[in-house]
């Protein structure tokens, strides 16, 4: 819409976004290597319909753009979601089985200007969820023991978990990595959902560098659900929890997904599997026959637990006291357990080791981490340029589409 004659000449937007494209597909790191790029190659100028004499847009057009129009990072999501679709109505994506894993995109951000700073520990949605079960819970709890706990005035997330978070000056919304095996630093986080018929990644979530991978998971599969039905979905233990296991079994879809590696024990010889449960009278025996009943409903920061407590004078008088109550607790009654969803849990734990859940960890496996390592190697995803979880999102979400588009081709060609 601009006067051709006067001030700089117009550059058509769809050039614009094929531009950076074209640094995503071929693993150019900087906007002005991808003008450099441009300029040189007859294909690619043919591609943005640019002609020999012609001068390709100055890479500064596209950090003008961002400024004076920030609503211009939406046209990227819009990009991959075309994609997608596409790829789905070719056939290309089924939903028989996808797949979810993170990778982590360094920051552009300076280590030296990182502060710490105490900041309450959020993982949005997936703690709305929980405090909604925990409110039936607490209901079904007063039926059936007639006692209602106090009801709480504050969320949990804003009593209980606060932290202290390191941030940087120079981009406050990436989080300090700090994982076994991982690069330490400022970082951003990919979760890639894809399909494994032919590697299309259907979805994808940034996140800062030191939050749960939990947190975006059950959000992502619902976003893919809209987009295709999915029938079974595998993900690594991070992504694992019986909230998890609850809501993927109320949508219809199947978990593959390893269990979290065991906690601390409880030091004692006599273990929660020693016990007896009841479901008639909703009561757990011990080895020695003494009734657990329920007591309470605990809450933890990925799940809700039913507990069950013994009596303290029978434990004080049992034989076994010292195999079963550990030191530190000895002048209480023994604590068991159980999931608030452990229907789910059961069914997952039956699915455990069987072919189609060994098969579905390998093509996670396969298609996630291969995916990831080509789009590191070729596609961008190994840092960022830009500030800004909007700027992380955008990154990613380019490099997502010229990987699908690639996958595309290669299918259909
Ligand atoms: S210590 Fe208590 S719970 Fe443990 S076996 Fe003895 S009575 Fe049962």
């Amino acid at each position: 819409m601009y006067c051709r004659r006067y001030g700089r000449p117009p550059v058509d937007p769809v050039v614009l976004v094929k531009y950076l494209l074209v640094g995503y597909l071929y693993g150019i790191p900087s906007e002005h290597q991808i003008e450099e790029r441009i300029s040189d190659s007859i294909a690619l100028r043919w591609h943005l319909g640019i002609d020999l004499d012609e001068r390709v847009p100055d890479h500064s057009t596209i950090s003008q753009l961002r400024r004076r129009k920030p609503s211009f990072h939406k046209v990227f999501r819009r990009l991959f979601e075309t994609v997608v679709r596409q790829c789905i109505e070719l056939g290309l994506a089924s939903g028989r089985l996808t797949a979810t894993d993170s990778t982590h995109v360094k920051a552009n951000a300076s280590r030296k200007s990182e502060y710490m700073v105490d900041m309450p520990v959020e993982p949005g949605v997936y703690w709305d969820r929980l405090d909604a079960y925990e409110e039936e819970g607490l209901e079904e709890l007063a039926r059936k023991t007639g006692k209602r706990r106090k009801k709480r005035t504050q969320p949990l997330k804003k009593t209980v978990r606060r932290d202290k978070k390191q941030v940087s000056h120079t981009d406050p919304e990436a989080g300090y990595l700090k994982r076994a095996g991982k690069p330490r630093g400022m970082h951003y986080l990919s979760h890639q959902t894809l399909d494994t018929d032919h590697g299309i990644i259907l979805d994808v979530a940034v996140m800062p560098g030191d939050s749960s991978d939990i947190a975006p998971f059950l959000p992502q599969i619902e976003r893919v659900k809209e987009l295709l039905p999915i029938q079974a979905v595998a993900a690594d233990s991070a992504y694992n929890s019986s909230l998890v296991q609850h809501e993927l079994n109320q949508m219809g879809i199947t978990l593959y997904s390893p269990p979290h590696k065991a906690g601390g024990t409880s030091g004692v010889e006599i273990s929660s599997a020693d016990f007896e449960y009841h479901s008639a009278e909703d009561a757990f025996t011990c080895p020695v026959g003494k009734a657990l009943k329920l007591t309470s409903l605990s809450r933890t920061a990925h799940s809700l637990y039913w507990t069950y407590r013994a009596s303290a004078k029978e434990c004080q008088q049992c034989p076994l006291h010292s195999r079963c109550i550990s030191e530190s607790r000895h002048q209480q009654g023994r604590i068991i357990q159980r999931s608030y969803f452990h229907e789910a849990r059961k069914i997952e734990n039956q699915r455990r080791g069987t072919p189609e859940y060994r098969e579905a960890l390998r093509l996670r496996q396969i298609w996630c981490e291969g995916t990831f390592a080509i789009q590191k190697q070729g596609h961008n995803l190994t840092r960022l340029t830009r500030r800004g979880i909007a700027a992380a999102e955008d990154h990613c979400l380019l490099s997502a589409a010229a990987m699908n588009l690639k996958r595309m081709i290669k299918c259909i060609g």
